[in-house]
């Protein structure tokens, strides 16, 4: 289980005592912070930038620089995008597919029940490594609601473990309203930004 600290909209002091005590992945949710994070901690050897926010087209570029990890791939065409990116920059990346698991309307990510059709073409990326899902679970106190989406994720999991020859390993699920609940779900790798910096500015 790993931990990314979420640094959007915190102070670098913050991100660099994070840095001291050995975190060295860390989650920001929009490419132009995480171009100015790059910047601002050049002397940090070793860090790296997990994108978690949804990528517009036009910053797939940029994202493409800055980015170890992408969490938030939602469509064929951002994948497409992303592969043909990668290929002249000749690197690969992480990617994990945002699930939309709450269908709550504000959410980015795919309904569950398009995560298959998505899942069949990506090995048509060779520059994508797709390492599993990512989900925000609904925003609500209501505990047995956040764990209805994180078992909808460990099912979709499950499907996708049988039916696609990609690896699923990851599950991205758990801030810090209810990383408790989704580590309990099976979660990978949780995304913790208030809970370890305070709240944001
Ligand atoms: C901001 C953010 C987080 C962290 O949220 P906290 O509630 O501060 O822990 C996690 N994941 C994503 C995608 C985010 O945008």
């Amino acid at each position: 289980m790993r931990i990314v600290p979420v640094s959007k909209r915190q102070p670098v002091a913050s991100v660099r005592e994070l840095y001291d005590l050995g975190y060295r992945r860390f989650g920001e949710n929009l490419v132009q912070a995480t171009t100015a994070r790059v910047a601002e901690t050049t002397d940090l050897a070793g860090i790296e930038w997990a994108l978690i926010g949804h990528l517009q087209r036009n910053k797939v570029r940029d994202a493409v620089r800055v980015a170890a990890e992408f969490q938030a791939l939602d469509s064929l065409d951002l994948a497409a995008a992303l592969d043909r990116r990668l290929a002249a920059e000749g690197r690969s990346l992480d990617v994990l597919v945002e699930v939309n698991s709450s269908g709550e309307p504000s959410k980015f990510g795919l309904p569950p029940a398009e995560v298959p059709a998505l899942a069949a073409e990506l090995p048509r990326f060779p520059r994508l490594h797709v390492r599993g899902l990512m989900t925000l679970a609904a925003n609500t106190p209501d505990a047995g609601v956040v764990a209805a989406c994180f078992e909808r994720m460990v099912a979709l999991r499950e499907l996708l473990r049988r039916t696609s020859d990609l690896e699923w390993d990851e599950l991205s699920m758990g801030m810090s309203a209810d990383y408790e609940l989704a580590i309990q779900h099976g979660a990978t790798c949780v995304r913790i930004g208030t809970a370890l910096f305070g709240s944001r500015s």
